[in-house]
């Protein structure tokens, strides 16, 4: 069951309670660079990522994302460390949400200063704490890391909270998978706000990608989690596409056509990883709740794949096509894609 959180808006995205869990990412380009910045913005919003995060390094930074927010629809989360008036200028700015530690920015004066421009606004807060920069007072402290990492985010929560402000969003990330879980796990008891889920510094495509779908494959089946972002050392839309498919993965959100395919074995008699490859790239923008199976020869073909919409057993150099495990064709080898793209196109 979805633990229960406080709904928030960023900007025109639901985030906790029974919102869908929202998938995001964060731009790698300079965000000075308002051309380039604006241009992953809707690469990746074309992907299907719902809220996007800049990190605002200095105040031109700051001043950029007002043109940048003129040019996209997705809501922007500035990232800011330590500078309160970069803050203050990103809200001016116009951006949907901020990421910002209130513990970090100084005397609470600097904190007051940025809450009285994000409060009449609305703009939520993310308190993100990382592992690796625990406040000195914590890390030194005998005690597991994870319950550090749940305190930490406590005192900055405590902060806001003080001062009224209750639009709040947490994440608690470690490179290490079990400690995340943990974190997350402890400080999902202890706070009301929504949660941001994701490992940080899961590695490259492939490492952060089987750690990424580890760690928030346990949160998500623990209803723990109410927006999400896959960390990758690569393209962000890889981040996006990964999330999407630990959705999917737990039948928690479906956003295009699932493809199965079988690994193949001895009795495989044809390219099947090449089929299946194409089949892939021709299913990134089959927006359909269906699904499309490729199998490696007759005999479990048909059997293993007969929940899907369309599927394919493939033989020597030939391919039998079926319909909810029903045959309806046998086609030639390079002749299985289009024919099955033809059928899907009048599912
Ligand atoms: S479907 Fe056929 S080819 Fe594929 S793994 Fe199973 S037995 Fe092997």
């Amino acid at each position: 069951m979805r633990r229960q959180s406080k709904q928030l808006h960023i900007g025109n995205v639901l985030v906790g309670g029974d919102a869908p869990v929202s998938v995001q990412s964060m731009t790698k380009t300079d965000t000075h660079n308002i051309e380039a910045t604006v241009r992953q913005i809707k690469e990746l919003e074309d992907a299907g990522c719902e809220i996007i995060r800049l990190a605002v390094l200095d105040e031109e930074a700051a001043v950029a994302l007002h043109e940048i927010k003129r040019q996209v629809s997705i809501p922007i989360v500035a990232d800011i460390h330590f500078d309160y008036r970069l803050a203050i200028q990103a809200i001016k700015s116009g951006v949907d949400a901020l990421r910002l530690n209130p513990g970090n920015i100084g005397s609470n004066d600097r904190v007051e200063a940025v809450i009285r421009e994000a409060k009449p606004r609305e703009i939520p807060i993310r308190i993100g704490v990382n592992a690796g920069s625990l406040p000195k007072d914590l890390a030194d402290q005998d005690m597991p890391l994870h319950e550090k990492m749940s305190v930490a985010a406590l005192r900055h929560v405590k902060i806001l909270e003080d001062l009224d402000f209750d639009l709040i969003k947490v994440s608690l990330k470690a490179s290490d998978v079990l400690t995340t879980v943990k974190a997350y796990e402890t400080i999902a008891k202890q706070i009301p706000y929504p949660l941001h889920i994701g490992i940080t510094e899961a590695g490259t495509e492939y490492c952060g990608v089987v750690r990424s779908s580890a760690g928030l494959g346990i949160l998500l089946n623990e209803g723990i989690g109410d927006t999400m972002r896959v960390s990758l050392t690569a393209d962000p839309l890889k981040e996006v596409k990964a999330a999407y498919e630990i959705l999917d993965a737990l039948n928690i959100r479906s956003r295009k056509a699932k493809l199965i395919s079988c690994p193949t074995c001895g009795r495989t008699q044809a390219n099947v990883f090449r089929l299946a490859k194409e089949m892939e790239e021709a299913l990134e923008t089959v927006y359909k709740p269906i699904k499309v199976a490729v199998m490696g020869c007759a005999v479990n073909g048909p059997g293993e794949a007969k929940d899907a919409d369309i599927g394919v057993a493939c033989g020597k150099g030939m391919g039998i096509l079926f319909k909810h495990g029903v045959e309806f064709a046998t086609v030639k080898e390079d002749e299985i894609i289009p024919r099955m793209l033809e059928e899907i196109e009048r599912l």
